[in-house]
């Protein structure tokens, strides 16, 4: 038998956040967000369960070849657009949109024959990571219009606040600065991600950019997936490949870190850093063995990491274990490690075997 570490990928989930969005953004069209193939999910089957989409956004190159080629005809946006100008000739053919976020690129297009692309404009109106300053973008949008270089236009920004508790006061200055920006200018526009999705209907124009919330997690610290919703898609997997029985003063795993004040049974998971469960995840992050909440001990090593069964009596080995997923949010283990749920679903290993289920 195979190591028992799976990823479990419900495709009805998929389809259930994405009737979510649709619920909060009746009026504007959705381009989902399949960068990190597809935030860790695998890039072919997260496409094909969102084929009712408007586009996709992601910024691997080969991964938006990958999707033509599978025959999908929606706008497939690169959301850091070309690198080199030899890239203008594959994102001609393939047709593939590209963000323009500096006027280097726009030198690239000028002095290239590619010129029928659509475009996406990026501004920078506060974030200070990718995007054109207000004077850079008049410059590249009349340049770009005196030169034809592209097909169509839409004008974007990013908001700043998507992994932590919203501010308003920084979107509303964000969504002021794309305003000024872009007056008397009549192009689409694309601003929100899933945080303004849900929270800021203002900022939900004519094309939205979710991505986090479509996979079943929350992107703010004070509301979980489930106040929205929201259902999750990863289910991370495994089993106990070992037992152990402790006596008091008992240590576990590296270091000792974990040292039992009473008798206790442990178990040994077959799941470890090197499948993308963090490292970081201190004693008492939960974990689900049998259907039963319990808890980590100690500390997590490559390849496996030890849970306290002294409470769970039927729990054995091959009894199943959820990492994170159904019964245990990704968001809940991300906040005991310290890290964002975003990095621990686009950080499953190579090795885990992902398996997807429609129901
Ligand atoms: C990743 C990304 C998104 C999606 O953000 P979520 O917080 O996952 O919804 C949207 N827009 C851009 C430019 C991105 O890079």
């Amino acid at each position: 038998m195979a190591r028992p570490t799976q990823a479990f990928i419900n495709l009805s989930a998929l389809t259930h956040n994405l009737a979510i969005v649709r619920h909060y953004v009746p009026r504007s069209r959705i381009m989902a967000v399949i960068k990190a193939d597809a935030y860790g999910h695998g890039l072919l089957h997260v496409a094909s369960a969102l084929n009712t989409v408007d586009g996709f956004a992601l910024l691997e190159l080969e991964a938006a070849i990958n999707l033509r080629e599978a025959g999908f005809c929606q706008p497939i946006l690169l959301l850091e657009g070309f690198f080199t100008p030899q890239e203008l000739t594959l994102f001609e053919q393939y047709q593939l949109s590209a963000v323009i976020h500096h006027n280097e690129q726009v030198s690239m297009l000028t002095q290239s024959k590619h010129r029928q692309l659509d475009l996406y404009l990026k501004i920078n109106t506060g974030m200070n990571r990718l995007g054109l300053t207000p004077e850079q973008f008049i410059y590249a949008i009349n340049t770009l219009k005196q030169h034809q270089c592209a097909n169509s236009i839409t004008l974007m920004t990013h908001f700043a606040s998507a992994d932590e508790n919203i501010e308003k006061e920084s979107i509303v200055r964000q969504l002021q600065s794309f305003t000024t920006a872009t007056q008397g200018l009549t192009h689409s526009c694309s601003l929100a991600n899933s945080a303004a999705i849900i929270r800021y209907p203002e900022t939900h124009t004519d094309w939205v950019r979710p991505g986090i919330m479509l996979y079943g997690a929350s992107p703010f610290a004070d509301q979980t997936a489930e106040q929205l919703n929201l259902k999750p898609v990863m289910t991370l997997s495994s089993k106990i490949i070992a037992t152990q029985e402790l006596k008091s003063g008992d240590k576990v795993g590296y270091h000792g870190l974990f040292e039992a004040d009473n008798p206790m049974r442990i178990g040994i998971v077959a799941c470890g850093y090197a499948d993308g469960y963090p490292r970081h995840a201190p004693t008492n992050t939960p974990v689900l063995i049998n259907n039963q909440r319990s808890r980590i001990l100690g500390r997590i090593s490559m390849d496996m990491l030890t849970v306290d069964l002294t409470h769970i009596q039927n729990a054995g080995i091959n009894s199943p274990v959820v990492l994170w997923g159904e019964g245990v949010s990704v968001d809940e283990v991300a906040q005991h490690a310290g890290t964002a749920n975003y990095e621990l679903l686009c950080a499953l290993a190579p090795r885990v075997e992902k398996i997807a289920l429609s129901q």
